[in-house]
């Protein structure tokens, strides 16, 4: 089976990094796509945020890192895929992430999203609140996996 990681990943974090991981060992074939959305403010542009990723996936053989613009749907359509790997962290989590799924069911119906639960260690973590404690001068060493000197 092969499957697409979609998401934003400014930047990539441990929580990523361990749903790739877990499901690099479940599909032949894992594309991380990174979101490349103009309007979509960034704090990492995205060279450098497939610079990471590519960096912190290197050791996974089956794991590709691509992006996107304009509709995911669109996307896995052009690289034949039709499941797609979404993270749950918490509840607060599942709204919108059942929106977004059924959403892109109702635009190809071929589409699937399986949901991978994050481990307990990582469920408190997102790529905006390792922002927000760099902003503040915290150490987000144990947060965020390769510093660039923008954070
Ligand atoms: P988006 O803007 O599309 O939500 P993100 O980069 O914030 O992009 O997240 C991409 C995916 O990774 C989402 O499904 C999100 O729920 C999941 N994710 C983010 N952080 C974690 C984490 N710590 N544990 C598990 N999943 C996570």
């Amino acid at each position: 089976m092969k499957a697409v990681y979609p998401g934003s990943f400014d930047p990539v974090t441990y929580g990523h990094l361990d749903i790739i991981e877990r499901v690099s060992k479940k599909v032949e074939h894992l594309i991380v796509a990174v979101l490349n959305n103009p309007s979509k403010k960034s704090v990492f542009s995205l060279e450098e945020r497939i610079q990471l990723l590519k960096e912190v996936t290197k050791e996974f053989p089956n794991v590709e890192i691509d992006y996107f613009s304009g509709l995911l749907t669109d996307y896995a359509t052009k690289r034949n895929c039709t499941t797609m790997i979404r993270g749950l962290r918490a509840v607060s989590d599942f709204e919108y992430e059942m929106q977004m799924a059924l959403v892109n069911k109702k635009i190809n119906n071929e589409l699937e999203t399986l949901f991978m639960v994050s481990s307990s260690k990582y469920a408190y973590l997102s790529s905006s609140i390792v922002k927000e404690v760099a902003m503040f001068g915290g150490n987000i060493s144990v947060l965020f996996l390769k510093l660039l000197n923008k954070l």
